[in-house]
């Protein structure tokens, strides 16, 4: 193997060990040719040499052995060198595998946009559609059809995605929702969850901003719900910022919904985008601001540590990609900061060449594929992408599974709805998964 020439075999001590292991796994992901290149940003050559700074060694000696990471500790974290990652992620690969095992999860879903009309204009937007550009939203008969594909495929989760209020900007849009009897997205949204729940399959809403009256409608058929903070800072609203003219993004407001959801014990998915122009420092003060609300309420199932990628036609298209080493220290840290009990997440869709090299980063989760929307076009081939991530995952020695979107550890009365409950709990196995077929 061309990585393993650049290991010091001489001493073979823990370390590197280690090294041949992320070599291994780096060669794996990249193949040999680039892995040789990118495995010089680490340092290679010297490994044998390598040893953590005091300080380095303090901080993640303390997370691994299961004490807090403070803000000043985080930040610490974000300056470490190149040659210095490996450190932390040995440390975030030791805490998930001492809570997590050697576990690794998805869910497949069916991605339901119910409108792509919305309110606000993010940057990184390419979601959102202008009246005229798409139709104005989906029937219920097209969410019937989806929500009986989608079972029929195996999919467990109907994952709603929406732009946030498009009442409160399109008349036409207002319009079209009246003539199928709502007033708001709020409330076809928890009338179609209903639908898709009595259709054998899962929703799992992302709104955007509710209010606890909605959210308490929407737990009684969603199992778990998401909004991701994106970041705290409220810099990114002012002009020329990805969030400029967007009235769902003020962050204490997305931390208000994500509070009502707390109040309600509704299991919620949340997370941060890396590389909207936002600082190193600005990000892991999103990650306090989840771990508080995490604390407060036990309620966050999952953090996704989602990456930035520019597009044609974005208003940020000149944007740079999030930076691959800023990503693993990102997904690195959260994991030193949530502990070993939190599910970290990566969306393998926007990192498909090398989420499973995240896995040494401290991810246990791979978040939703859709077999349906993605191989719509070649039913003979029965989920290509399931497979190959079951074949990356287990050859770096993890056993992939299936959940539904509500995770194991929240399958109980506390935090579901006792009707959605008991269709869940005839879903999953003793573990609380899919169980294998
Ligand atoms: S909230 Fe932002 S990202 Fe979401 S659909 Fe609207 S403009 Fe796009």
């Amino acid at each position: 193997m061309v990585v393993l020439k650049l290991l010091p075999h001489r001493k073979r001590n823990g370390w590197s060990l280690y090294m041949t292991f992320l070599a291994e796994t780096w060669e794996k992901t990249f193949g040999a040719r680039e892995s040789a290149r990118l495995l010089e940003t680490f340092g290679a050559g010297d490994f044998s040499e390598l040893r953590p700074s005091p300080k380095l060694e303090r901080v993640v000696s303390k997370a691994i052995e299961g004490e807090s990471v403070t803000r000043e500790d985080a930040l610490y974290l974000t300056e470490l060198f190149p040659k210095e990652v490996p450190f932390l992620l040995l440390a975030a690969s030791a805490i998930r595998n001492r809570s997590r095992g050697k576990t690794v999860t998805y869910s497949k879903n069916v991605f339901v946009p119910l409108t792509q009309l919305c309110r606000d204009r993010c940057g990184y937007c390419t979601f959102k559609i202008e009246p005229g550009e798409g139709t104005l939203l989906m029937t219920p008969e097209d969410v019937v059809d989806m929500a009986e594909k989608g079972a029929k495929a195996g999919c467990t989760e109907l994952l709603f995605v929406t732009g946030d209020k498009p009442e409160l900007a399109y008349q036409v849009y207002r319009d079209a929702l009246g003539e199928i009897g709502y007033q708001t997205t709020a409330e076809y949204l928890i009338d179609m969850g209903k639908t898709g729940l009595e259709h054998g399959i899962f929703p799992h809403t992302n709104l955007g901003l509710s209010t606890p009256e909605e959210l308490s409608e929407f737990r009684k058929s969603n199992p778990s719900m998401g909004l991701m903070l994106e970041n705290i800072s409220e810099r990114l609203l002012k002009r020329g910022n990805a969030h400029h003219g967007c009235a769902d993004k003020v962050p204490k407001l997305r931390m208000e919904t994500m509070e009502h959801a707390g109040d309600l014990s509704i299991p919620w998915t949340s997370g941060i985008l890396v590389g909207i122009g936002e600082t190193f420092e600005e990000r892991i003060d999103s990650l306090y601001a989840l771990l508080e609300l995490s604390r407060r309420y036990g309620h966050l199932q999952e953090i996704i540590i989602q990456n930035f990628n520019p597009k044609e036609g974005i208003k940020m298209e000149e944007y740079p990609p999030a930076d691959f080493l800023e990503m693993l220290k990102t997904v690195a840290i959260s994991r030193l900061v949530f502990g070993g009990d939190m599910n970290i997440q990566i969306p393998p869709n926007l990192n498909n060449r090398n989420f499973t090299f995240y896995l040494t980063a401290g991810i246990n989760d791979l978040g939703g594929v859709s077999p349906l929307t993605i191989d719509y076009v070649n039913p003979e081939a029965p989920w290509p992408q399931v497979e190959r991530m079951e074949t990356e995952v287990s050859a770096l020695g993890y056993e992939l599974r299936e959940r539904l979107p509500v995770y194991p550890e929240y399958i109980d009365e506390r935090w579901i709805d006792p009707y959605v409950l008991g269709k869940v709990r005839e879903r999953v196995d003793e573990r609380g998964y899919v169980p294998v077929n």
